[in-house]
């Protein structure tokens, strides 16, 4: 998955390229056209901008990040007394839940393509 438009029209970065969180103004993009996106990333996907570059196709790291997602997703269960029914959590459980599956995939994809190993 590729976060696309990472611009407002007006040019302010909105989400990051690479994992979808809140993006600052620097991108990836070598904005050959002027129409073409910028490819903005987040603060923490930056550093990593020299890496993520040079990945050609972001699916297997996806799919892997995915388990990122899983484990943070049960660490969290596990914090909060191992509730496994949605319907039992509270509304800042919930948020906070889908917080940990978002930032667990996200730190795990960031985890992949700093290493630089293709998961597959
Ligand atoms: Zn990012």
């Amino acid at each position: 998955m590729t976060f696309t438009p990472t611009a407002t029209a007006e040019g302010q970065p909105t989400t990051c390229r690479c994992c979808g969180r809140h993006a600052i103004g620097m991108g990836i993009s070598r904005m050959a056209k002027s129409t073409d996106d910028p490819g903005y990333l987040c603060g923490e996907c930056i550093l990593l901008i020299e890496e993520i570059k040079r990945v050609r196709r972001m699916d297997p790291y996806e799919l892997a990040a995915l388990d990122g997602g899983v484990d943070a997703v049960g660490e969290y269960i596990d914090s909060i007394g191992g509730l496994t029914e949605l319907a039992e959590f509270d509304e800042l459980q919930q948020r906070m839940l889908v917080k940990a599956a978002w930032q667990g995939c996200a730190d795990r994809l960031r985890e992949l393509i700093r290493k630089g190993d293709l998961p597959f």
